[in-house]
């Protein structure tokens, strides 16, 4: 079984931008951590606020993101970060961040993805922990939805996706299967942007959301196609897709072998697939995939 060195920063960078739920103005600050300290995120704007590990067990409901909560502090739409961060193989980092949200940034990880690789990737002298999957698990919801995590034959992450929001969709249906790694990471999925529908723009507008963004700021979609913007490539929506189920999977908190095939998948079902692969599977210590390797 191929096994890996744990990865931090070579040293701290800071990024800043607009939260798009909370519209706040937010710094985030992203710093090298010890080996198995894992992705932890800290409310620098709480007073003595305690990490928040971004693990599975931690994961709170929010509409349309990914959040975490412990002890009392939370953070949300943290799943374009968690997505850079496990696209890049970064495995311990401590995030400090100053609001209750992660920045939108261009709606992709593509920015962070790049400042990220610019500050430097050190190994460390610790192997990875990792769950192979060894049997099917899947899970679907009332509308259709679901997906799967299947064996494979070889050490890698694949991500399969179908998207197919019906005829009368501006979104036409579209399918990809990636094998995840830095190299996929940077040229096929860090740059696909979130999406929403120009019909959702107004409610979502309603509840308070996305107030100081605007088209040209993500990607809406139209009867008319894409409003204000342009489409990175034609396939991006489900490119941003697979990008969300990356950045849901890195909840799980080691490395993940297997195939993974999502139909309409969103972050609670990617979510659901997570806690019952930790309930199915063991997860092989860095030492004993040391040994089996
Ligand atoms: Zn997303």
């Amino acid at each position: 079984m191929q096994t890996r060195n744990q990865r931090t920063l070579a040293r701290s960078i800071e990024c800043s931008g607009v939260g798009i739920f909370t519209n706040a103005d937010v710094k985030i600050r992203f710093c090298p951590a010890p080996e198995n300290h894992g992705i932890q995120f800290i409310r620098t704007d709480l007073v003595d606020s305690k990490p928040i590990p971004a693990l599975i067990q931690n994961a709170v409901f929010k509409q349309r993101r990914t959040a975490i909560e412990y002890q009392g502090a939370s953070v949300e739409m943290i799943e374009h970060v968690m997505a850079a961060l496990a696209g890049l193989r970064i495995d311990n980092c401590r995030i400090e961040i100053n609001a209750p949200e992660a920045p939108c940034f261009d709606g992709s990880s593509q920015e962070l993805s790049i400042e990220l690789l610019e500050a430097g990737i050190v190994e460390q002298p610790f192997k990875r922990d990792l769950i192979c999957i060894g049997q099917p698990v899947s899970v679907e919801d009332d509308t259709g939805s679901f997906i799967q995590a299947k064996p494979l034959n070889r050490s890698v992450l694949a991500i399969g996706y179908y998207l197919n929001y019906g005829e009368d969709s501006p979104i036409p249906p579209q399918c990809l299967t990636l094998e995840i790694n830095p190299e996929t990471w940077m040229k096929q999925l860090a740059f696909s942007r979130t999406f929403v529908l120009e019909d959702e723009v107004e409610t979502m507008r309603s509840l308070g959301y996305g107030l100081r963004l605007s088209a040209g700021d993500l990607l809406v979609l139209g009867e008319q196609g894409v409003v204000d913007n342009e489409l990175r490539t034609l396939d991006e929506c489900v490119r941003h897709k697979i990008l969300d189920c990356l950045g849901d999977f890195a909840l799980i908190g080691c490395d993940l072998y297997g195939y993974f095939c999502a139909n309409q998948s969103g972050h609670a079902l990617n979510r659901e697939l997570i806690k019952k692969i930790k309930s199915t599977h063991q997860i092989i210590s860095s030492e004993a995939a040391w040994k089996i390797a």
